[in-house]
């Protein structure tokens, strides 16, 4: 059975791992997806620990109160359509949300 088969049932629920602030302040990386690559099979929705993927009007997104940074989605994505930016801009600071 294929992955995008399967129902997605996160191991917590949104919000339930930590408060939305406390993500802000350790995420090192934040995923950003390519959308021309992405054939929303979903299997990053499937590993994201967080819930933090959903399905919105045709294209994945992320919601980064709930994101940590792991890059697990990166690395399951089949066809690599996902990847880890820095969160922090050298002396700049956090990058434009
Ligand atoms: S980003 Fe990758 S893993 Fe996620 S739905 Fe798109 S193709 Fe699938
Ligand atoms: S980086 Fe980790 S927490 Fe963030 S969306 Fe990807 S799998 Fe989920």
């Amino acid at each position: 059975m294929a992955v995008k088969e399967l129902p997605v049932v996160p191991s917590a629920r949104p919000g339930t791992m930590a408060a939305g602030a406390a993500m802000e302040r350790i995420r090192e990386r934040r995923p950003v997806f390519e959308k021309q690559k992405c054939n929303l099979c979903r299997e990053c929705l499937f590993y994201c620990p967080d819930a933090a993927l959903a399905v919105d009007q045709g294209e994945v997104r992320v919601d980064l109160r709930f994101c940590k940074g792991c890059g697990i989605c990166a690395v399951e994505c089949p066809v690599r359509a996902i990847t880890m930016v820095p969160e922090y801009a050298g002396n700049r600071g956090f990058i434009e949300k």
